[in-house]
């Protein structure tokens, strides 16, 4: 059980003078010494967190603190803040020291969150269960014989057992709905260009979106609020307006939802899972949602289509990382070409070199067509077929993953059955849609179930209203 179940709450108790800043910092760090097992934070930033929590309350007591005065809030590890470590879970960037601080850091501070320390999860963002960590595997803290989900399983885990209020994920192709989902959390992937990606290390640049997870609809209403909207340092965020999303909260109509039938229908979808969901269902009719089961017959494609796509960037984003700018490098090697070698050999894990390598062979000529290109006109079609569905929909209705939590080390020796789990939070990444996971109860064993709703391009609003309104009844 979380001791605090949203920021107004905490905000309330400090502002009637039963709480200080200080003191909910101290909590939460003994909460992450007492739940050390689960392997959720890379770092505990205790000296930065505590000034910061001291000159919050300060602010408070003034009266001129920022919208996040309260919040404690942890950032997945590959998100940069000036001065801080950063390592994206790697030995590649084991000990760096980022040299500035990414658009989202800078405006949660600006705002008064206390950012707490960096969390755990898969290396380089690459994975869905947090087993390919340089620091280790991360455990659900459902059943510590779990995966969490990944990559941001340290942020998803680290709300979960209530070592800080909210945190950060990044989300490329589910690593913030999916680890959510396995912990029982509220997880948005936003519409890409809503939030900057500056200073977030790179895995995919055209999917890559920073998202909160939370373990209240308001929190990430707030969040999204503070994080979202245009920033000179990245060209791809876009200008549209950012509206008041805690205000609209309540705003929440009755809805036109598609479900996708393929998805309910798939083999590979757990029976509880189908159930859970089947149950949700009956009880959205019964509250007034119109609800049609609609056809995406490209179901198929996605998976291909998004590893294609997917490696292609980051065989390319990862070039950097050569041993001579930054980062690991060998100190043996005798000409430039085996330094460079040696260097991303030891210090890359083997399912960034699978992806560096797939990358660079769907980019090479002679493939570049069968594959690159093909990934590309597939993903235009699927963003097509999306939006010929959102004319007739406001939202679209489907699972976050096909199971709930697998054990640790079930599924990764096999890169297929790993990769065919991120089915169903694939799509929403490569059409560029906002989509939220939002926990459905648990199954027979305690562990947490899920559903997923994906919204019309800049419609967060309307998704976070609907969510909130699905969740509180
Ligand atoms: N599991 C997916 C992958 O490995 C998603 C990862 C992510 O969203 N960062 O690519």
């Amino acid at each position: 059980m979380k001791k605090y179940s949203s920021l107004k709450e905490i905000q309330a108790l400090i502002s009637q003078k039963q709480l200080t800043l200080p003191d909910l910092l101290a909590y939460y760090f003994k909460q992450i010494e007492d739940h050390k097992h689960l392997n959720a934070f890379n770092e505990v930033f205790f000296y930065s967190a505590e000034v910061q929590a001291k000159a919050v309350q300060l602010k408070i007591d003034n009266g001129t603190a920022g919208k996040l005065a309260g919040m404690v809030i942890g950032i997945k590890d590959n998100i940069c803040y000036k001065d801080h470590v950063v390592t994206a879970s790697s030995k590649m960037l084991d000990g760096f020291v980022s040299p500035y601080s990414s658009t989202v850091v800078t405006r949660l501070l600006q705002e008064d969150a206390v950012i707490i320390g960096r969390l755990n999860c898969d290396e380089f963002a690459m994975g869905g269960s947090n087993e390919t960590s340089y620091f280790g595997v991360v455990k659900n803290a459902a059943d510590p014989n779990l995966v969490p989900g990944g990559s941001s399983g340290g942020s998803a885990v680290a709300v979960q057992a209530d070592m800080c209020l909210a945190a950060l994920g990044t989300d490329t192709g589910g690593s913030v709905r999916q680890p959510a989902a396995f912990c029982g959390q509220i997880g948005l992937k936003p519409t890409y260009g809503r939030i900057s990606r500056y200073g977030v290390i790179a895995y995919a640049s055209s999917f890559d979106q920073v998202g909160p997870i939370t373990s209240s609809v308001e929190d990430a209403a707030l969040l999204l609020q503070v994080l979202a909207g245009a920033d000179e340092h990245d060209s791809t965020v876009a200008t549209v307006p950012v509206p008041d999303y805690p205000a609209q909260l309540q705003n929440s109509q009755k809805q036109k939802i598609g479900v996708l039938k393929e998805t309910i229908e798939s083999d590979a979808l757990d029976p509880e899972v189908k159930e859970a969901i089947l149950q949700s269902i009956s009880s959205l009719k019964a509250k007034g949602h119109v609800i049609e089961y609609v056809s995406f017959d490209l179901l198929d494609y996605l998976v291909p289509a998004y590893y294609i796509l997917t490696t292609a960037e980051a065989s390319s984003n990862l070039s950097r990382y050569d041993g001579v700018h930054y980062g690991y490098r060998n100190t043996e090697a005798k000409s430039l070409t085996e330094l460079y070698k040696r260097s991303r050999a030891e210090g890359f894990g083997e399912e960034v070199k699978r992806r560096i390598l797939l990358g660079t062979f769907v980019l090479s000529a002679g493939y570049y067509d069968a594959y690159y290109q093909k990934a590309q006109q597939v993903r235009r079609l699927i963003r097509e077929k999306l939006a010929a569905l959102f004319v007739d929909f406001d939202l679209i209705l489907s699972p976050v993953a096909p199971t709930a939590a697998f054990k640790i080390g079930d599924n990764v020796q096999d890169a297929l059955v790993m990769y065919m789990a991120d089915i169903f939070t694939v799509l929403p990444s490569l059409s560029g849609n906002p989509a939220i996971a939002l926990p459905l109860g648990n199954n027979a064993a305690g562990l947490p179930l899920s559903i997923q709703f994906t919204a019309k391009h800049f419609e967060e609003d309307k998704l976070l209203a609907f969510s909130h309104d699905f969740l509180s009844s």
